[in-house]
């Protein structure tokens, strides 16, 4: 599905759009404007979004509409999601919104080869599917969602690859956020290089 080296992909499997608040990372609390593109083949088992897993029920938009919504909505920031985005080749899109003075913000897991021009690259590998090692040097947000207390350790291998500039983040998945908690402060206080992401969105009841 990724798209040929000599073709520009013009359209991609909108799942759905939406301007909302940033609710995670380093980000969090900032206006933009959300792009989640259909197509995941992680195949997290807490996975949030599973109905965005099987592309083939999102019709193709063209980067120009998308772009057109964007910039539409008053937005600065767009955050582009999935699914998993880098399933596609995301030139097409991103030059297309920075041609509209919109930043450009991606949410991946990394395991597909690292397309597109980004002004920030948020870094959220997955156990279940290893991240392409494109992604290492470009991420400049490390965000591990922690689902059992073994996640601390699988995440320590992920610092040792990014640059030093990378923000890292631990996340509790929303589900277990209340018995996770407990453990991710004590592990921040003990290892400050990380901090904690919380999904604030969630409490804000916005999506
Ligand atoms: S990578 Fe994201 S969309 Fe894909 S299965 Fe995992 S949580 Fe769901």
């Amino acid at each position: 599905m990724v798209g040929a080296p000599d073709t520009l992909l013009t359209s991609l499997p909108l799942m759905e759009d939406f301007y909302t608040i940033q609710g995670e990372g380093a980000y969090q609390g900032h206006a933009a404007y959300f792009v989640r593109l259909g197509g995941c083949d992680v195949g997290c088992v807490w996975c949030d979004v599973k109905e965005s897993w099987d592309a083939s029920g999102f019709p193709p938009v063209s980067v120009e509409e998308i772009t057109r919504k964007v910039t539409f909505s008053g937005a600065t920031v767009a955050v582009i999601t999935g699914g998993e985005p880098l399933m596609y080749d995301l030139t097409a899109l991103t030059q297309s919104l920075r041609r509209a003075g919109i930043r450009t913000h991606l949410e991946t897991s990394g395991v597909y080869p690292l397309t597109g021009s980004w002004d920030w690259i948020c870094f959220s590998p997955k156990k279940f599917k290893a991240p392409h090692p494109s992604i290492f040097e470009k991420a400049d947000e490390l965000k591990i969602v922690v689902y059992n207390a073994s996640d601390f350790d699988w995440a320590e291998q992920f610092v040792q690859e990014v640059g030093d500039k990378c923000v890292c983040f631990l996340q509790p998945e929303w589900s277990r956020e209340q018995e996770m908690l407990p453990a991710i402060i004590a592990y921040v206080k003990a290892n400050p290089k990380w901090k904690i992401s919380l999904q604030i969105h969630k409490y804000m009841n916005i999506p």
